[in-house]
Parts: structure tokens; sequence; C-alpha cells
């Protein structure tokens, strides 16, 4: 079952993993909230699982620091 990494604004291919048995934890999926994981994880028709996620030019596009929103967080 391939896990392919897509980028949610430009739906560029990143990357993806071939392995026949992943484990959530190795994903860092533990880590994650239900929705969080929804929002995140979706599955093809085909059956290959598709992780959303943003890629490097769009990440440099948008300014997306997620050290800063951490700020954001406590500061709110
Ligand atoms: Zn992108």
């Amino acid at each position: 079952m391939p896990i392919i990494y897509k980028c949610r604004h430009c739906t560029k291919e990143i990357g993806r993993l071939d392995q026949h048995v992943v484990e959530s934890t190795m994903l860092g999926f533990d880590q994650l909230t239900t929705k969080e994981k929804e929002d995140m994880i979706k599955y093809n028709a085909n059956g290959d699982m598709e992780i959303i996620s943003i890629c490097e030019s769009c990440e440099d596009t948008l300014g997306h620091h997620p050290h800063y929103h951490e700020l954001d967080f406590f500061i709110q």
C-alpha cells in the first residue's frame, strides 16, 4: 500500500512511501487528533493512502512558519 504525500495547495506529489507495513506511530499520527487525521489522511479508491501536506514551494509562498504559529497560540 503506497502512501503518497501530496501538497494541499498545488496538489503536487511531494513523495511516497512504498512500505507494506506502516505503523501509525512511525508517521507521527498518534500525536494528531482524530479531526486532524481526517483532514490529513485520505484513501483513494484504489487503496492508496494520501497524506495531505504542504510542499516546500507553497510553504515558502505562504510564509508558513510552524514555530510562529506556536507562538501565536501562546500569546492568545
Ligand atoms: Zn504546493
